[in-house]
């Protein structure tokens, strides 16, 4: 399927090309475009500007992005606007031969898909546990309430516990 984001590599004019694009949510989103896996929780469209140029044999690819997606808090469980964002560099090379080909050597023409990457660069960024802010008090590990936006009466309750000390030891490591 031909479409409006796709670079061909062995087409470049010498003077390289640019971009500076919005990518729909929902073409980032949608599992039949392209190859690499849609990022089904995004929340906005993607500003993703960018260029490459050729450098003798390599292609010489450089950006930026920011993205919006929902993700669950690491700390309180709850869901939130998850803003990421991600400079891009990366060189490509054009090979006829598959056999040791790193990661970024394509084979010609060298087609480049502006979605792919960026879903690709997406990932390479995403990290497994993410607060909603860095205040975020997260969860009672007594009761359960969100210290956030619920006053948890458990913790005052038993300040003259024996152990209480003993808690606010463990909270510091
Ligand atoms: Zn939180
Ligand atoms: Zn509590």
């Amino acid at each position: 399927m031909p479409h409006q984001w796709d670079i061909t590599l062995q087409d470049l004019p010498d003077r390289g090309c640019s971009w500076d694009v919005v990518l729909p949510c929902d073409v980032m989103r949608d599992r039949h475009v392209d190859h690499v896996e849609a990022i089904d929780d995004l929340r906005a469209d993607v500003p993703w500007r960018g260029s490459v140029c050729r450098r003798g044999d390599c292609y010489h690819l450089t950006g930026h992005w920011q993205a919006r997606i929902r993700r669950r808090c690491c700390r309180c469980l709850e869901p939130f606007d998850w803003k990421v964002e991600g400079d891009v560099r990366r060189d490509f090379q054009l090979e006829d031969t598959q056999e040791g080909a790193a990661d970024d050597v394509l084979m010609p023409p060298g087609q480049l898909s502006l979605v792919d990457l960026l879903r690709e660069e997406i990932w390479l960024t995403w990290q497994g546990d993410v607060a909603c802010s860095e205040q975020c008090a997260g969860l009672c590990s007594g009761c359960g309430c969100n210290l956030n936006n619920e006053s948890c009466r458990c913790c005052k309750a038993d300040d003259d516990h024996p152990f209480a000390a003993l808690r606010q030891l463990k909270l510091k490591d």
